[in-house]
């Protein structure tokens, strides 16, 4: 059995976190890959290393003093060190940083100097083996991974019974360069480690027990999740569910790992378990028809109308065209005989709305064209929805019952999800309610039953 066991920022942001990853490696022989990110928010007024050291780039872009900056991020790794009573040389690892500090640094080596010298510190405290992300960690120039380079390089690791600590977040180019993720990318690094080790388990430690059916911020203490499948993730994480990065599922997908969500501070959580196939699962223990409900404030949605525009051609093409001039990028597309409509983020709108709607007026001489703002979508996604026959019409009865009005209607064919637009105003309420009904009235009936 392989695990690789990636820890999150918070999980590494202090001695005491440290000693929880150690007791959370050490309890399990097969963790035998780590990987971590950045140390992070010690509290809420504290900062995390990667910021600060964005924020040393910036300084000195600007040829302003950065010392305030380093000095913040040295007296956290110091600090760490001495209460952990590591050897590590900090000392010579802040002159080689300070060496390169000049303004032409690059801000891909700066920042990501937080993800290798937690990992230095790991190493040492977990008696393991460091393995260098820039020396095996292989992007190709379009940043995609080039999976088999990275396994043939990563093989020279492998002769050791050691554990194994590995930052997160950064690689390298093919011309050597390195070359940092985007922001929350060691959870990616962490579903590269688990593809190519053929891991049973991808375990990300953070500071939550896994996903939680809703935003615990709309709804109290909302049950957890304890199964997802991959395409339930997706379109979790899509519309603002924010536990794992988006792109982590990819190389673990590939090769059907699990992904196990934990928590470090409260390691006997089981957490949430991500897999390709829930069925084995399910058997035993039956899901809800709705597994998550998410949903995003603030967006807009442009109609256009004319008559018998569904007759002519061209007609829809002309609309994207203009869209994509001003890079706006489209959530849905509902459309019906003489009107379409997109749905797009507000942000997107913002200072080119006038424009947009001048040029189509323009391009299609509409009979009719307007922008509504302050929408919200919510989704609903469940892998079991499939099989429970009238469930959008008693999801949608449910809104109603509750006078919510609902601006937008979508299910994609594969049943997985159903969203709707509704006013900002009863994102809050639509959630609710769905909730109560789906999970609290049904849990109540098992209970009953
Ligand atoms: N330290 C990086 C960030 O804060 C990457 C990570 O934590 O995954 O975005």
């Amino acid at each position: 059995m392989i695990k690789v066991a990636k820890f999150g920022g918070s999980s590494v942001a202090n001695a005491e976190q440290f000693r929880k990853v150690k007791a959370i490696v050490e309890a399990d022989k097969s963790r035998k890959f780590i990987v971590t990110s950045a140390c992070g928010k010690e509290s809420h007024e504290d900062h995390k290393v990667t910021d600060l050291l964005y924020l040393c780039r910036e300084h000195i872009r600007y040829g302003v003093s950065y010392e305030d900056m380093l000095g913040a991020v040295e007296s956290k790794y110091r600090r760490i060190k001495e209460e952990l009573g590591l050897k590590l040389d900090l000392e010579s690892e802040f002159a080689e940083i300070r060496s390169h500090l000049d303004r032409n640094v690059s801000t891909d080596y700066l920042v990501s100097r937080g993800e290798y010298l937690t990992a230095r510190c790991l190493a040492e405290y977990l008696d393991a083996d460091f393995a260098d992300a820039q020396d095996f960690i292989a992007f190709n120039f379009d940043g995609s991974f080039d999976f088999e380079r990275i396994e043939e390089l990563f093989s020279a690791y492998l002769n050791t019974d050691k554990k194994l600590v590995i930052p997160g977040f950064y690689g390298f180019l093919p011309n050597g360069k390195l070359k940092i993720m985007s922001r929350g990318g060691s959870d990616i690094s962490g579903a590269v480690i688990a593809n190519i080790t053929n891991a049973d388990v991808y375990e990300n430690w953070t500071d939550v027990s896994g996903f939680m059916v809703t935003d615990p911020r709309i709804v109290k203490d909302p049950l957890p999740i304890a199964y997802l499948n991959y395409n339930e993730l997706r379109e979790m994480s899509y519309m603002g569910a924010n536990v794992l990065h988006d792109d982590a599922i990819f190389p673990v997908r590939m090769k059907s790992i699990p992904i196990n969500i934990r928590n470090t501070n409260d390691p006997e959580n089981p957490g949430t378990m991500i897999m390709n196939d829930c069925s084995e699962y399910d058997k035993v223990n039956p899901p809800h028809a709705i597994t998550g409900i998410t949903g995003r404030r603030d967006y807009s949605v442009l109609t256009v109308i004319k008559s018998h525009s569904s007759a002519e051609v061209g007609f829809l093409k002309k609309i994207l065209t203009v869209l994509e001039e001003y890079k706006i990028s489209i959530e849905s597309a509902p459309i019906t005989v003489d009107t379409f409509s997109v749905l797009v983020q507000t942000k997107d709108f913002e200072g080119v709305v006038y424009d947009v709607i001048e040029r189509i007026k323009k391009d299609v001489r509409p009979d009719e064209i307007y922008v509504e703002d302050n929408i919200s979508l919510i989704a609903v996604v469940g892998r079991a929805m499939r099989a429970v026959p009238g469930m959008a019409g008693s999801f949608l009865a449910e809104l109603g019952r509750n006078k919510i009005n609902i601006k937008i209607i979508n299910q994609g064919s594969d049943e997985l999800s159903i969203m709707v637009g509704v006013d900002n105003k009863d994102f809050e309420k639509a959630i609710q309610c769905i909730y109560n009904k789906f999970i609290i009235e049904e849990e109540n009936m098992k209970k009953g039953s």
